[in-house]
């Protein structure tokens, strides 16, 4: 796909990767283990500008038109290539973003989206709540105006970048007997009165994310925070997650690739029978397979991004929802396949694809689940199928 990239999107490319090689492989072992959040990779991220890549040259960023998705998608492969976990930290400030991106005023915008340009303030977005994850529509968090304010009560839980952020928009109900209708979505920033973080997730994988709850107790944002107007919290979620997937679907194409050149590497090298492993057919059949998903992956997110950055975003829902279910299913097959191809010794953690194979299984969970997302195509399809009816 490189070849379709303009020069500034392969410079972007060329930067993550770099950045990915040399400072994301060497302490991905280390940051698995301990689960701590990588505050030195995102200075390096920062200080080469990658933090700028999707947001526009307005507020000191780099996008001169559209979304910057492409960008965004190019530098979350790369730093997936090395180590999922760490590549959150930027992709879960573009997901924090988006919404401020999307439905924000200029002076919101100015705001909140410059210092994330600079890298100085990361994002986060906050909607899953306890009884509220697939059934997004059900969430119980309140935002009550009183005056100049409104005031949150409520929990969020599984927020990416949660307790590191600085931003967070966030979606409560300012119409709680409307249901989704009557959700809304604000600005929070750390440090607001009544705002703080609870329980800090320990995790099967992507162990450099942090993931935490979010604690709303009588919290008090200024009225100005909200985004968009009162009732919107649900359509600036949706469009959110329109432009947000191929993200994930990024974020899966990177472990996947990261996982075949490692098993690349090592059924060239392992004998076994006298001869290197690489030469049976039955091994070459499995990286064929490897291979020809991850090709097909990378068409499907990198067709999509393009049509996001022309400005092309009118239902787009079924697509961003395919995007990442196939590259996210991709991910999981391939990462199980180079476990397989490195035998015994992929099982250890001597070896960086067992790291992988369990990073990869966020990638159908999060921002919707696979059915959950194939339940958005089935829908596309029915619409579809009435209108060819007739
Ligand atoms: C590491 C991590 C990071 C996350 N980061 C964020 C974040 O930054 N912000 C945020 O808001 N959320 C975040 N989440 C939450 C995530 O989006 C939810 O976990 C996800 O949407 C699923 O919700 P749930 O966990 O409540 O599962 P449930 O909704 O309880 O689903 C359980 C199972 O039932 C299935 N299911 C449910 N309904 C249906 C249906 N109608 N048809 C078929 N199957 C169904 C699901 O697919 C799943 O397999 C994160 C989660 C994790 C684990």
């Amino acid at each position: 796909m490189r070849h379709l990239l303009t020069e500034e999107q392969r410079t972007i490319q060329d930067l993550a990767r770099t950045i990915a090689e040399e400072k994301v492989k060497p302490v991905r072992a280390k940051y698995d283990e301990e689960g701590v959040f990588p505050w030195d990779i995102v200075q390096e991220l920062a200080k080469v500008d990658l933090f700028r890549v999707f947001v526009p040259a307005a507020y000191d960023g780099l996008v001169e038109q559209g979304y910057g998705i492409t960008n965004m998608c190019l530098v979350t492969e790369e730093l997936s290539k090395a180590c999922a976990g760490i590549a959150l930290a930027f992709a879960g400030t573009a997901l924090g973003a988006f919404p401020i991106l999307l439905f924000g005023s200029e002076e919101q915008k100015h705001k909140y989206l410059t210092p994330m340009a600079a890298g100085k303030k990361l994002a986060a977005f906050g909607l899953t709540e306890p009884m509220a994850g697939s059934d997004a529509g059900s969430i119980r968090t309140t935002a009550r105006r009183e005056g100049d304010h409104y005031v949150l009560n409520g929990t969020k839980v599984f927020i990416t970048n949660g307790g590191e952020a600085d931003i967070y928009t966030t979606v409560a109900l300012t119409q709680p007997e409307k249901g989704a209708r009557g959700a809304s979505c604000f600005i929070v920033e750390k440090g607001t009165p009544g705002f703080s973080f609870g329980k800090k997730e320990s995790k099967m994988g992507i162990r450099a994310s942090v993931t935490s709850e979010l604690i709303f107790d009588n919290a008090r944002v200024p009225a100005e925070n909200l985004l968009s107007r009162e009732g919107m919290g649900f359509i600036v979620a949706m469009k959110t997650f329109d432009i947000s997937r191929p993200g994930v679907a990024a974020q899966a194409l990177g472990i996947a690739e990261g996982a075949l050149e490692e098993t690349l590497k090592y059924v060239h090298q392992r004998q076994q029978f006298g001869r290197s492993i690489v030469s049976f057919q039955g091994v070459q059949w499995m990286l064929a397979d490897m291979a020809m998903q991850i090709e097909a992956a990378r068409a499907l997110i990198y067709g999509l991004s393009d049509r996001i950055d022309r400005g092309d975003t009118k239902d787009i829902g079924h697509l961003s929802a395919m995007a990442k279910v196939f590259a996210s299913d991709v991910a999981m097959k391939v990462t199980t396949d180079a476990v397989q191809l490195l035998g015994g010794y992929g099982y250890m953690t001597d070896y960086p694809v067992e790291k992988m194979m369990r990073d990869a299984k966020i990638t159908q969970i999060y921002e919707g689940t696979n059915q959950i997302q194939r339940n958005v195509i089935g829908t596309h399809l029915v619409r579809e199928a009435a209108r060819l009816a007739g």
